[in-house]
C-alpha cells in the first residue's frame, strides 16, 4: 500500500453519470460530453463516463485525448486550439472548440493533408470574458468562412460560462443562443447541429426553464460529484462521495498552537496566522500543497482541524478526535472539484478505483 493515496469509489461515480445522462435527455439535451479533464483522461475513469451513456469524451488538452484513442465515441477539444498543435488535433480530436479565423484556416489545412474532416463548435462569448466571439458580426464572417472550407464541417455553437467571470447561465442570457442559430439559418441557410449550453453550471436549469435549441451540455464537475456548480447543490440520486483521499499520519505530537520565536514568511512567502488554543495533539501527514491545497481537504473525521502545511506536509490538530490516532494510520478527506483535480494531476498520488 503506498500513499496519499485517491479512492475512487465507481459505483458513485457511475451512478452520478447515469443520474445526469437522464436528467439532460429527459430536459432536450442528448447530446452529453463527459470532461475528462478534471482525472487527466485516466481511461479506466472515462470508462465509467462511457458505460454512464456519456455521448463524447471532451478534454482541455491533446495529450489527454490521445489517452482516449482506444474509445470508439466522439473525442472533444474543448480549449481553443493552439496554432502548434493543430496536426495532433485533427488526429485525436473529432471535433473543437473555436473562435480565431486564423487557427481555423490552419485547422483546415492540417485536416487537408491528413486526408480527413474535422467537425468545429464556434464559441460565443455571453459575457464570462474567457473564450468566445464577442462581436455578432466577427461570428456571421467566421461562419460564412468556415462554410466555404473542404475539410471542416460546422458542427454547432457553444458557449462557455461560470468559469472566468463567474456569470450565471440565465435563460435570457442562453437564448441568445437560439437567436445565434437563428441567425446562421436565416443568412446561410444552414442548420446547426450542435448547440451546447455551457457547463455543470447550467445544469440547474434543467427542467426548470425551457431552452429550447440547447442539445448540448459539457459536465466534468457534476459528473464527478453530483453537484451543479451555479449554486453548489446536490442533485436529487447523485452522491459528492465518490472520491476519498487517503494519507499517511508520520507524527503525533503535543504541542503550542501559536509559534514559540519571532515569525517571518512561510514557505509559501505568507505570512501566517495563528489561532491560539494553548497545547494541543497534532499529527502531521505525509501529503502536502504539491498535492492539494488545504482548502480542498474535508477530513471525514469531523472532529480533525486541518491547520496548515507547506509543499510535502500538512498539520492537523486532532485533540478533539474520538479516535486514539497513531503513527501509522491512515486519515481519510473527501474531495471538492478542485481537490480530485489537483490530486489527479499530482504524480505523487496513487489512484486507486475500487
Ligand atoms: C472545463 C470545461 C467544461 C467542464 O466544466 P465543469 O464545470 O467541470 O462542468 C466545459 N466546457 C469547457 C470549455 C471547459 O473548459
Amino acid at each position: 500500500m503506498t500513499y496519499p493515496k485517491l479512492l475512487v469509489k465507481r459505483d458513485i461515480v457511475l451512478k452520478n453519470v447515469k443520474a445526469l445522462k437522464k436528467l439532460t435527455s429527459e430536459n432536450g439535451v442528448g447530446v452529453l460530453y463527459g470532461v475528462t479533464k478534471v482525472f487527466c483522461a485516466d481511461p479506466e475513469l472515462a470508462q465509467i463516463y462511457v458505460e454512464g451513456g456519456v455521448d463524447g469524451l471532451a478534454d482541455s488538452r491533446i495529450q489527454n485525448l490521445k489517452k482516449l484513442q482506444n474509445f470508439d465515441i466522439d473525442k472533444i477539444l474543448l480549449r481553443l486550439p493552439q496554432h502548434s498543435e493543430v496536426d495532433q488535433v485533427v488526429r485525436y480530436a473529432d471535433i473543437s472548440l473555436n473562435s480565431e479565423i486564423s487557427t481555423l484556416r490552419k485547422l483546415n489545412e492540417a485536416a487537408g493533408k491528413a486526408g480527413c474532416r474535422h467537425k468545429v463548435i464556434l464559441m460565443v462569448d455571453l459575457g464570462d470574458l474567457r473564450e468566445g466571439f464577442f462581436q455578432e458580426e466577427d461570428f456571421y464572417q467566421a461562419v460564412e468562412e468556415v462554410l466555404k472550407m473542404d475539410h471542416l464541417i460546422l458542427e454547432g455553437i457553444g458557449t462557455n460560462l461560470t468559469c472566468y467571470g463567474a456569470v450565471i447561465p440565465k435563460p435570457h442570457i442562453l437564448k441568445r443562443l437560439d437567436d445565434y442559430k437563428q441567425g446562421v439559418k436565416d443568412r446561410f441557410g444552414y442548420d446547426l447541429k450542435i448547440v451546447s449550453g455551457g457547463n455543470s453550471s447550467s445544469v440547474y436549469l434543467l427542467g426548470k426553464e425551457k431552452l429550447p435549441s440547447i442539445n448540448n451540455l459539457r459536465l466534468g464537475e457534476t459528473l464527478i460529484r453530483g453537484t451543479e456548480s451555479s449554486y453548489g447543490q446536490q442533485l436529487p440520486g447523485t452522491n459528492s462521495k465518490g472520491w476519498v483521499l487517503q494519507a499517511q499520519i508520520i507524527e503525533i505530537k503535543e504541542k503550542p498552537s501559536v509559534p514559540v520565536e519571532e515569525t517571518g514568511l512561510d514557505a509559501f512567502g505568507h505570512e501566517p496566522v495563528f489561532v491560539d488554543r494553548g497545547v494541543r495533539k497534532r499529527a502531521l501527514i505525509a501529503l502536502g500543497k504539491q498535492d492539494i491545497v488545504n482548502e480542498s481537504l474535508n477530513p471525514v473525521d469531523k472532529d480533525i482541524i486541518v491547520l496548515g502545511g507547506s509543499s510535502d506536509h500538512t498539520i492537523l490538530d486532532i485533540s478533539d478526535c474520538q479516535k486514539d490516532y497513531q503513527v501509522g494510520d491512515i486519515v481519510d478527506f473527501t474531495l471538492d472539484y478542485v481537490g480530485v483535480l489537483m490530486t489527479c494531476t499530482s504524480e505523487y498520488v496513487d489512484v486507486e478505483i475500487i
